[in-house]
């Protein structure tokens, strides 16, 4: 990546990819690339929002109800508003008119918006701009890392807060909540619904809080993030209820080795398959390979799952800015599990860790 690349803002960076192919204009959908794009974060529901990106300006077309938070955040784009009982196709016809070819997002634009839309702009050619704006979004600019880091300093003091609350006795779902007032509390919003497994439940990659009563005994899986301004901290911190036996320690020892050295093979230039790699030569020497059972990390941002993904295998070649999560596991059926997860942002020699808390295994009494 240039400097030039660096510097350009994500709707300059999308008007290059258009001018490339002499596309006249995009016409953006989804909620996720419209706050990509503008910084305007939204839930317009049944209502049409759309961003239209022209060579020289950008409309973003938003219901009345969003039209305050839209101009109060919105960067490079004019907010245009449209009440109940209006028609918001005419402004988006005003914004294409002209022009026959039109980038969408394909996987987003339903097949009856688009043929309302080309009926009423007269758009001929409909091309997919959605592969664009996912690469775009890779790798990110300062401004996402600087919510990322503070989405992650959330997470970080309310992971510890909660550790330091925990009892025997709580159910999953009692620490849940203790998650979400704790995140809250820092201003923060969850980035998803928190995972709180305990015992026999910490063997499952992913389940549901329930009415399980923390034991003795119990590995206690804490999986959880905070959002800022949309973008997402995803971390997993291990306790055990009561002091830890050998079986806890060596399989938590394990995981943390197999976390260390896949953060320690992270710079620009590796492939992901070389990270995911490096983690599972360490669980497989340890004898748990068949007990990993996912891939070793997955990218992180406006979203808790986006590209790119840490897959066995895999020859996506890391580049600086792109940002994953690392989060090996070993799940022994019926007993219990370890997962340690952390964010970090890819650079030239090696990585930033974004989630610092402490990732020692963590006693509750
Ligand atoms: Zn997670
Ligand atoms: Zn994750």
């Amino acid at each position: 990546m240039t400097e030039a690349t660096t510097a350009a803002t994500p709707i300059t960076q999308l008007r290059r990819w258009m001018s490339g192919r002499s596309i006249g204009a995009a016409y953006i959908t989804g909620p996720v690339s419209i706050a990509y794009l503008t910084g305007v974060q939204a839930r317009p529901m049944e209502r049409l929002m759309a961003l239209v990106v022209r060579p020289e300006a950008a409309t973003l077309i938003v219901p009345a109800l969003e039209q305050e938070n839209a101009s109060g955040h919105a960067r490079d784009a004019e907010v245009v508003a449209w009440r109940d009982g209006e028609d918001p196709y005419a402004l988006v016809a005003s914004a294409l008119a002209g022009l026959g070819e039109v980038a969408v997002e394909k996987e987003h634009l339903t097949l009856h918006a688009a043929e309302v839309m080309t009926t009423r702009t007269g758009a001929s050619e409909l091309v997919d701009v959605g592969a664009e704006i996912r690469r775009l979004r890779l790798t990110k600019h300062p401004e996402e890392i600087e919510r990322l880091v503070r989405a992650a300093a959330i997470t970080d003091a309310a992971g510890d807060e909660v550790f330091g609350k925990m009892r025997p006795g709580q159910t999953e779902q009692e620490v849940a909540l203790l998650l979400q007032a704790a995140i809250s509390a820092r201003g923060g919003t969850l980035a998803f619904p928190s995972l709180v497994q305990s015992g026999p439940h910490s063997a499952l990659p992913h389940a549901e809080p329930g009415s399980r009563n923390l034991r003795h005994g119990d590995f206690v899986l804490l999986d959880f993030g905070a959002a800022v301004e949309g973008y997402q901290a995803d971390t997993t911190r291990m306790a055990v209820v009561g002091e830890p036996g050998p079986r806890h320690k060596s399989i938590h020892g394990i995981v943390l080795d197999a976390h260390d050295a896949a953060i320690v093979a992270i710079r620009a230039g590796v492939t992901a398959g070389q990270v995911d790699a490096a983690a599972r030569r360490v669980i497989e020497a340890g004898g748990y390979g068949e007990h990993f059972l996912h891939r070793t990390g997955h990218g992180l941002g406006l979203e808790t799952h986006e590209g790119p993904s840490l897959d066995p295998g895999s020859q996506t070649v890391l580049e600086p800015g792109m940002v994953v999560t690392v989060e090996p596991g070993v799940y022994i059926p019926g007993w219990g599990g370890v997962r340690i997860e952390d964010d970090v942002v890819v650079e030239e020699g090696g990585c930033r860790v974004l989630t610092a808390s402490d990732t020692a295994l963590r006693v509750i009494h």
